[in-house]
């Protein structure tokens, strides 16, 4: 009997069985989910369908903020959605313009253009990009440039601007006039920021890429030289944002403004949503009909984003989140000095951390959270070398303890399964 054939005879009899196996029977195989299937969740607990209860540390790779099932968050979508969910872009609507003022009101940012992702942010920046150059300068100002590293989302363009060539390994031909440079190189970016660079982008802190930080100086440098050739600045938040760095938005803790901000996962705190933030003058480059799409700000994702962004922009919540990352920092550092043998450091900025392994241990992570997941932890990687948190910013004092304490015994477990 093939799945479908067994959802069907289910159907008549009792509820719906499926399992991890039925992934594999239906599901185009792009993802590789972990043998535990998920059933609710409540903050940082989550519960599988055997019962047994997890610590999430992953808050759904950076988009649960506030966590799972956050009653602000419920509240706001119950409520919206049992009054207007969707009026299509040929009318406007009350959460969309109440959720625009809130970013703007936030940000350097004057306009916002709504989307359903983190790609359709930075596909509508790079259009947008190219766009404002071709009109102020002329069809040569298309270049883009963009890290090795980075990650800007799987559409075709927002894939080829992104760093890691796996990702884009037989989607042959690819959108043209994109360079990549080494990151937190100033050098290099001096040599590739020339005239014909319509923008360059950059995530202030790279997520996929290793839980990366980039340095003062090299995001001022962009700064300059963007200044310098006319070229737009980017800075890719969908991971960083959101109160994630202990600021709502990591540029604001540099020092250093884009001229566009793109933001998603947590902006909907599980609800997806994606916003692209710049200022009056650039957004005069999209005009009527030059972009768009159909759910991008509806009421019921605008409402859920802003009772996000009213939550989490507060200077309580922002320092909680820069105390309870200390707290982290503090207790994985110990596991670090307690494992010489397996971890080198720990990196990354507020509750956004990579654990970073030694060469000895390279390509290891991915082992150690599927101990960490048999004993009710759920953690990430950043690529094979990289085991990355980003729990949810409400994590507790006693959350955050006993995610350490079951860290060390995921690191005691792998050990003796060597
Ligand atoms: C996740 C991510 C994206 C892509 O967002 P999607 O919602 O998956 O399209 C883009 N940029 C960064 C930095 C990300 O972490």
């Amino acid at each position: 009997m093939n799945a479908i054939e067994r959802l069907q005879q289910d159907s008549s009899t009792a509820a719906p069985q499926v399992t991890r196996k039925t992934f594999d029977e239906v599901m185009v195989p792009t993802y590789a989910p972990s043998e535990m299937v998920p059933v609710r969740a409540s903050g940082l607990d989550l519960w599988d369908q055997q019962g047994k209860q997890y610590l999430d540390l992953t808050g759904g790779i950076a988009v649960t903020g506030l966590g799972h099932c956050s009653p602000i968050v419920l509240e706001a979508l119950q409520k919206q959605a049992a009054t207007l969910w969707h009026v299509g872009n040929t009318y406007t609507n009350e959460p969309v313009l109440k959720l625009a003022l809130a970013l703007t009101g936030a940000t350097f940012a004057d306009r916002a253009f709504f989307c359903n992702s983190g790609a359709e942010a930075n596909e509508a920046a790079f259009k947008l990009a190219r766009k404002h150059a071709h009109g102020k300068h002329g069809p040569h100002k298309s270049r883009i440039v963009s890290c090795f590293n980075s990650f800007h989302g799987r559409t075709l363009f927002t894939v080829s601007v992104g760093g890691q060539s796996k990702y884009t390994e037989g989607f042959e031909p690819l959108p043209p006039e994109i360079d990549h440079i080494a990151f937190n190189d100033i050098a290099a970016a001096r040599a590739a920021i020339t005239d014909d660079v319509c923008a360059v982008v950059v995530e202030p802190v790279q997520g996929e890429g290793g839980v990366m930080p980039a340095t003062p100086e090299y995001l001022q440098a962009l700064r300059e030289l963007c200044d310098q050739t006319g070229a737009l600045l980017i800075f890719d938040e969908v991971q960083c944002g959101m109160g994630r760095t202990g600021k709502l938005f990591a540029y604001m803790g540099y020092g250093v403004t884009p001229d566009i901000l793109t933001v998603a996962k947590a902006l909907g705190n599980g609800y997806p949503i994606g916003a692209m933030l710049t200022t009056d003058e650039i957004a005069k480059a999209f005009s009527v009909g030059a972009h768009g799409t159909t759910y991008g700000g509806n009421p019921l994702a605008c409402a859920v984003a802003l009772s996000v962004v009213q939550t989490i922009n507060t200077p309580a919540f922002l320092a909680r989140v820069s105390a309870a990352a200390a707290r982290l920092v503090a207790g994985l550092n110990a596991v670090v000095a307690d494992y010489p043998a397996i971890f080198s450091h720990v990196r990354g900025s507020g509750l956004m951390l990579g654990i970073v392994l030694t060469d000895a241990f390279k390509g290891k992570a991915k082992d150690i959270t599927k101990h960490a997941e048999a004993l009710g932890l759920m953690l990430l990687i950043a690529g094979p070398d990289v085991i990355r948190l980003l729990p949810a910013l409400v994590i507790s004092d006693e959350q955050i303890d006993e995610g350490v304490r079951r860290l060390r015994l995921a690191v005691d477990a792998f050990q003796a399964a060597r």
